[in-house]
């Protein structure tokens, strides 16, 4: 092979690459040193530390850069003003909205795709392999069918709308083409009003429109009224619109409520309906023995959506949908362009461009970090830390069950425990001022940050917990600090 070895002296110039390796690499060297010690040590630190005005101010208000700085420096801001700073949701008392941890073979991951660089869309390379291999790992993960077919994509939204996309191209043929002007009617979808947004985004993209995303009431464990669905569907179809689309939860974001699947399946069925299920976290309770039945029909589904940045705890941001059928999912997206034509040899040929699967075209190598996760653990241990997370849940349900003073906002369903302090003699306005104030001032303690909803008009305090860093005794350090807050709370009100 012939090949030109790199100049040490670029006669047009120099590159972006580093001046001098070795102080490039002993910087490396420091920047791994000192992560690695940053990850080691977190549950040292404070769970959140609020960004201070020197390190706002030094962030925000720099000017455009025009001129160069040493790498050194650059990483000295870094490690200054962004670092300490940072949203925490590493610790293992981090218990915010619903987010995972990462791990440290997961950053490496990130390194090595980013050396790298490959842009994992075309061509004949390992990292399209390597891809392939992780969707696969998915499909099976989930049960689908090995003619099943999927996309890594940057989180659960992208993975449900592109899931939505494939339905509605493939429910409404000649949408692509004419747009939905050429539809005889209104298409509509259906899911419980407790369904996380990104379906409303979904819809609003997809042109369908949120008049038309039917958000069905729930009964009191937060699952969907199926009754309630099923004359929905009906009125609709009396009124001359296009019922088409079906989404069930698995795991719904307020409470992890995981609503009938099967029933939903056989509704789906019995109407025609392409039959979605969001599994953003909740999906990945399927590896455990106890909520493997009752996840069992996203076998079953059209499409379903998850995240693995989040119950898997791979590092941000990754998440997959996967779909039944992979004509209907080709069909859904494949162009043909002279750019991409696949070659019988050379870099252009190899697998099937991806771009015929979903909306990205350049997409980074975020499957290594899931390869190596899965390789690094294996299906075992991830079953055991998801396992003990859902134990946690029930056993931070108990702690609150038995304190004076507080309840329960929710039944415990999954991995999600919701509660409140009731303070006497308060009206409901008052008591959820102070349970937010309650809030804001255990995350200003550095202790613990779980995050918050409202149920039924009532605002609580919500423990999410996707933690594989999580040990019981972080939920005792919380739940103490509630209570002493609380009561804090009590006397001055009083
Ligand atoms: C987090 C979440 C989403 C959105 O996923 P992202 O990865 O944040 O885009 C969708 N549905 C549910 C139930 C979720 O919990």
């Amino acid at each position: 092979m012939e090949y030109h070895p790199s100049l040490t002296h670029p006669a047009d110039g120099p590159s972006l690459d580093p001046r001098h390796w070795s102080d490039m690499r002993s910087l490396a060297h420091r920047m791994v040193d000192e992560m690695m010690d940053y990850l080691e040590d977190v549950g040292e630190r404070p769970a959140w530390t609020p960004p201070t005005d020197q390190a706002i101010q030094a962030v925000e208000h720099m000017p455009l850069p025009m001129g160069p700085s040493s790498p050194e420096h650059v990483y000295e801001l870094f490690s200054q003003h962004v670092l300490p700073f940072t949203k925490g949701n590493i610790s293992p008392r981090f218990f915010s909205w619903v987010e995972g941890n990462g791990t440290a073979l997961g950053m490496m991951a990130d390194m090595l795709a980013a050396g790298m660089n490959a842009n994992v869309t075309i061509g004949n390379h390992m990292a399209m392999r390597v891809d392939r291999q992780v969707v696969d790992w998915c499909r099976q993960l989930m049960g689908m069918p090995s003619t099943a077919s999927g996309m890594l994509v940057s989180g659960g939204s992208l993975a449900n709308i592109t899931a939505l996309t494939v339905a509605r191209n493939h429910v409404a043929a000649g949408v692509r083409r004419q747009g939905l002007k050429g539809l005889d009617a209104q298409l509509v979808v259906y899911c419980s009003k407790e369904t996380h947004n990104c379906m409303v985004k979904a819809v609003e993209v997809l042109g369908i429109g949120s008049e038309y995303l039917r958000l069905i009431p729930v009964l009191n464990d937060y699952t969907i009224d199926v009754d309630m669905l099923k004359s929905q569907i009906k009125a609709d179809r009396n009124q001359g619109l296009r019922p088409f689309c079906l989404v069930g939860n698995a795991g719904t974001v307020n409470t992890g409520a995981i609503d009938p699947l099967d029933d939903l399946l056989a509704v789906a069925q019995a109407e025609g309906m392409w039959f979605h299920v969001d599994g953003a976290f909740g999906a990945v309770a399927k590896i455990t023995d106890e909520f493997a039945p009752k996840l069992a029909a996203i076998a079953q589904a059209d499409s379903m959506a998850f995240d693995l940045h989040k119950w898997l705890y791979v590092n941000y941001e990754v998440g997959c949908v996967l779909i039944r059928d992979r004509d209907i999912h080709r069909n859904a997206f494949q162009m043909a362009a002279n750019y991409l034509t696949h070659h019988e040899r050379g870099l252009a040929s190899g697998p099937e461009t991806l771009s015929n699967y979903g909306l990205e075209l350049s997409r980074g190598f975020k499957a290594l970090k899931v390869w190596m996760s899965f390789l690094e653990h294996g299906m075992d241990r991830y079953k055991s830390v998801v396992t003990r997370n859902i134990a946690q849940a029930r056993y931070l349900a108990d702690q609150v069950e038995g304190q004076p003073g507080f309840e329960l906002a929710a039944p415990v369903s999954l991995n999600i425990v919701c509660f409140r302090r009731r303070f006497v003699g308060k009206d409901a306005e008052a008591e959820n001022a102070l349970n937010r104030e309650l809030l804001m001032r255990l995350h200003e303690s550095g202790v613990a940050t779980p995050s918050y909803t409202v149920l039924g008009g009532a605002y609580c305090i919500r423990v999410n917990i996707t933690n594989h860093r999580t040990q019981k005794a972080d939920l005792d350090l919380m739940l103490a600090k509630v209570v002493e807050i609380g009561d804090a709370l009590e006397v001055e009100e009083a």
